[in-house]
């Protein structure tokens, strides 16, 4: 599997790398776009070039060979093999595309992580994308950008290898809507730092290698008093709880954690002491961006397998399909799948011109969780009692992708962001000085 995917990611390395990483978008002819060169971007599509497109067949193969034959049986297990499966798509050269050359990345720009982050969506699971989500563009970015040579060898590069399987720790038990409320330590104590504390709902968490820790550095304000620290899970006073209970995301591997005067070196930080909340607050931007893609080909394949499903099914003596509310509200969902790509391919390219693009991020994780509700909730409802089994895939996409109003920041978390940036939220009132 590797060896056939790999050279067609190096070769579009090389592609890319004798032209601009970033081609912006420019209205062209039909006639210009015909005869363009296969670096161009293809017509209708705001962000994919050629080369996007070969590297999504690429991994789509490594999909339908290497993944989905194995996914009911990973569901029925409540697990999947993490390592075996992040080492063949590190392997393929998918773990690292947008990260530097010189820890093993492809040093592609964000694009080609949402055309492979849109691929992963060909999985048919909610649960495996995610994992791999969160160890391509959830624990790895900040590091990529603000790590030290020393944490990016140590940490990065088995990443990118898929030799190391990462986890991102930032919810705890108190919650995980207001990150600068985390209660988790690290303290300086000789050349190290102790952690005590835990994290909640950590993702990878049983069989990762390490965690991107957020934790509290200092007493200092909450928004300047955290750090983002490298933690190798097999460090002495890390135990893990029993896998949690859950109605979804059945191979998913969620995991509490507990530091117990946990002790890491202080040169596992990443970046700057006191700039973790920030740092993360820029991370989520990819995890936000990359929770969107990941969900457009799963929507559209239940709105087709249920065009099919209502045309093959009769009611009443015709095609369930031939109701006017069933076909207009199935018309209705597709534009909408398709406004959420607009949208989302916009963010990426303004992204990647290096724009603050927090406000069209959060918009596209807001608008994606509610319509992957809506779309699993009404085309469920199409398929009658046969919705119910789980022979279906409408129904483990209707489990799994309730997270996505949760996850990654609450759709009421969105909607504060979207608020500040219209300067709508309401300021806390100043308290009178006392007399
Ligand atoms: C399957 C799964 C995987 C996850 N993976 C990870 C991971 O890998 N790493 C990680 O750090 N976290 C992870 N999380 C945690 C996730 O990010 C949090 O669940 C999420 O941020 C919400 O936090 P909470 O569950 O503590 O809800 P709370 O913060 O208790 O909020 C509960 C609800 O209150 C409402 N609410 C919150 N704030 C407001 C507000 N200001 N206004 C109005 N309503 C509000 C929202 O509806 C919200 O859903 C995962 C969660 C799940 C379920």
């Amino acid at each position: 599997m590797a060896s056939s995917a790999f050279p067609v990611v190096r070769n579009i390395v090389r592609k890319c790398c004798s032209r601009p990483i970033y081609q912006p978008f420019r209205l062209k002819s039909s006639t210009s776009a015909a005869s363009s060169s296969s670096s161009e971007i293809r017509p209708g599509e705001t962000i994919y070039t050629d080369e996007h497109f070969q590297l999504r067949d690429s991994l789509r193969k490594v999909i339908e060979k290497d993944i989905n034959p194995h996914v009911d049986e990973w569901e029925a297990a409540g697990q999947f093999p993490a390592h075996e499966v992040f080492k063949k798509l590190g392997d393929a050269g998918f773990l690292g595309v947008t990260k530097p050359t010189e820890y093993g990345g492809l040093g592609l720009d964000f694009s080609y992580s949402i055309a492979l982050a849109e691929e992963l969506g060909g999985i048919n699971c909610g649960a495996i994308p995610m994992a791999v989500g969160v160890q391509t563009d959830m624990a790895t970015p900040a590091l990529a950008t603000f790590g030290s040579d020393r944490v990016k060898r140590e940490f990065l590069t088995p990443s990118i290898t898929g030799d190391k399987v990462s986890c991102l720790g930032v919810s705890e038990v108190g919650g995980g809507s207001d990150v600068a409320s985390i209660q988790t330590k690290a303290v300086k104590k000789g050349g190290d730092y102790v952690i005590n504390g835990g994290k909640m709902w950590t993702t990878n968490g049983f069989q990762a290698d390490w965690m991107c820790l957020l934790a509290n550095t200092s007493d200092g304000p909450p928004h300047m008093n955290k750090s983002l620290i490298c933690l190798p899970m097999d460090a002495k006073g890390i135990t893990l709880a029993k896998r949690i209970d859950k109605l979804g995301m059945r191979s998913s591997d969620t995991a509490q954690v507990f530091f117990d005067d946990v002790h890491v070196p202080q040169e596992y930080i990443i970046g700057e002491e006191g700039m973790g909340f920030t740092y993360q607050m820029v991370q989520f931007q990819c995890e936000r961006m990359f929770a969107a893609a990941a969900a457009i080909l799963p929507l559209q394949a239940i709105i087709k397998e249920t065009i099919e499903y209502t045309r093959s099914r009769k009611a009443f003596g015709q095609p369930i399909l031939n109701n006017q509310s069933v076909h207009f509200t199935l018309a209705e969902l597709e534009t909408e799948v398709e406004l959420i790509k607009s949208l989302l391919y916009r963010t990426v390219a303004l992204y990647i011109q290096g724009n603050d693009v927090t406000k069209l991020a959060s918009m596209c994780k807001l608008k994606v969780g509610r319509l992957s509700r809506e779309v699993t909730d009404k085309c469920l409802q199409y398929w009658g009692g046969m919705g119910f089994t789980n022979d279906v895939l409408i129904s483990r996409f209707y489990r799994d992708f309730r997270l996505l109003s949760i996850g990654g920041g609450a759709d009421e978390v969105m909607l504060n962001i979207i608020c500040k940036y219209m300067d709508t939220l309401p300021k806390p009132p100043k308290l009178k000085p006392k007399a």
